[in-house]
């Protein structure tokens, strides 16, 4: 097929498996290799350590799953996702009170983690050029004459490719080693984020059976506890609990309960206070936010793509990781797709990744610099973005266009360029001016 004959790819989790939807439309073979066992059926898995708790996919990243892989939302549906209207089906609470309800004109859908990766993997598999190779740990890229030509496994073989994808998630150890060989040099951003999260499943109650409300709690500082409820496959709730600066709030089912009691959510505390829960609670710490430079290295090889967490991992609370892998691969599909050859590709992709990723990180670091538990010295424009983020609030509250508009900028459906065009660019930039006056 018309690029090359063989393309590799690092890491099967949501970032690898949209790659390689990607790819196998421009590559005779696509392997995908990953250290942990795959499940046959919808499981969780020790690799991704994050997949017991709460994941959204935001609708970007839906809208780019679907190029990638026709009718997977109707595949997310049928294994159980909840479909739920943006503005209406997911209430939201944040800087200090509720959104106002409204149609923000689209869906997303909610499933389990296990569930999103499981039907994706699914997919992918089910690909005529695409395999899978599972319990096998790559060690290090190899590269010859700053051109990355496969990857070196544990066991010390070689597999040779004409195009190598990093998906290997938020440790990034390939990276790592990269650097450590010598053919890589680029920046590292660290910020401590200081998050921690703790979850569980619950049954519905058969009062509850029918409905398909979500709630997205997130007092702004100084509280630091927020909560993420949402309905998932199999008639449940899955609810995650968070805090900033401390410990994970308590994984025994009584203190986990009285937690979510104390969040300024009665609605959600009502669902869940009787609730049976399923399983084991579950316990996630994300110390830093962190993003490799890798757009702006001095030096990195040819035909090797960094996607998802391992080029860029955000706070998880604003759900964006997934949407930004997928946005990734839809973007890396594209570039394939208007060129005769592979070389330069990764000149051609890494900006444009950069700026998918970048839009993530400055939507969540400017609201994880808001709490004095996120260390690290604040950037210069930071009262000014504050300043954004709270004016676009308050025309969210007084006006429905407003209120759309802020759904789509954090779904990253929109760019924040609409808040300076047109007519509305007018009426913001008229508040902004109101706002940093008084
Ligand atoms: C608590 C928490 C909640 C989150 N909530 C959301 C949310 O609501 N919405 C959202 O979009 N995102 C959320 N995220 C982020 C999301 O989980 C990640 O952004 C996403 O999984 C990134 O996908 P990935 O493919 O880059 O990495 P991963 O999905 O982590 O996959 C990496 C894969 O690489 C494999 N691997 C690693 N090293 C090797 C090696 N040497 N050899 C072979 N294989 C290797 C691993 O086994 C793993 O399968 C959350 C994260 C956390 C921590």
């Amino acid at each position: 097929m018309g690029l090359g004959s063989k393309a590799i790819i690092v890491g099967a989790g949501i970032g690898g498996l949209a790659a390689a939807a990607a790819l196998s439309k421009h590559f005779t073979a696509v392997e995908i290799i990953d250290r942990d066992s795959l499940p046959d059926q919808i499981a969780p898995r020790l690799g991704v350590g994050q997949g017991a708790h709460t994941h959204q996919l935001l609708k970007a990243g839906e809208l780019a799953l679907e190029r990638l892989l026709p009718g997977i939302t109707q595949d997310f549906i049928a294994a159980g996702a909840i479909s739920m209207r943006v503005g209406k089906d997911v209430k939201v609470y944040d800087f200090g009170g509720w959104m106002e309800e409204c149609d923000a004109g689209f869906s997303v859908t909610s499933l389990s983690r296990p569930a999103y990766e499981g039907v994706l993997r699914r997919r992918v598999s089910a690909l005529p050029n695409v395999t899978l190779r599972s319990e096998t740990a790559v060690r290090r890229f190899t590269v010859t004459d700053g051109n990355c030509t496969g990857v070196e496994l544990e066991d010390g073989s070689h597999l040779t490719a004409d195009i190598v994808v990093d998906s290997t998630g938020l440790s990034a150890p390939m990276l790592k080693q990269l650097v450590e060989d010598g053919h890589a040099e680029f920046q590292t951003e660290e910020i401590r984020i200081n998050v921690a999260y703790t979850t569980a499943r619950f049954r519905k109650p058969d009062a509850w059976r029918n409905e398909q409300l979500g709630f997205f709690v997130l007092p702004t500082s100084p509280h630091t506890e927020f909560g993420l409820l949402l309905p998932i496959e199999n008639d449940q709730w899955i609810l995650s609990l968070g805090r900033r600066g401390g410990d994970a709030p308590p994984r025994d089912a009584e203190g986990f309960k009285a937690y979510a009691g104390g969040l300024v959510a009665p609605d959600v505390y009502a669902r869940i206070k009787d609730a049976e829960i399923v399983g084991e609670l579950r316990t996630f710490r994300k110390p830093t936010a962190t993003r490799h430079l890798i757009w702006e290295a001095t030096k990195w090889p040819e035909a090797l793509i960094p996607i998802g967490d391992a080029m860029s991992s955000v706070n998880p609370t604003y759900g964006q990781g997934m949407t930004v892998a997928t946005c990734e691969a839809d973007a890396l599909e594209t570039l394939l797709a208007s060129r005769k050859t592979v070389d330069g590709i990764v000149a051609d992709y890494l900006p444009v990744a950069g700026e998918i990723s970048s839009r993530a990180w400055s939507l969540s670091i400017n609201s994880d610099y808001a709490y004095p538990q996120t260390e690290g010295e604040r950037p210069s424009n930071f009262a000014m973005n504050r300043a954004v983020a709270a004016t676009l609030r308050k025309m969210a509250d007084a006006h429905a266009d407003f209120r759309i508009l802020r759904y789509k900028l954090v779904h990253m459906i929109e760019s924040a360029k609409a808040l300076q065009e047109g007519e509305m660019g007018i009426r913001f930039f008229t508040a902004l001016q109101g706002s940093m006056a008084s």
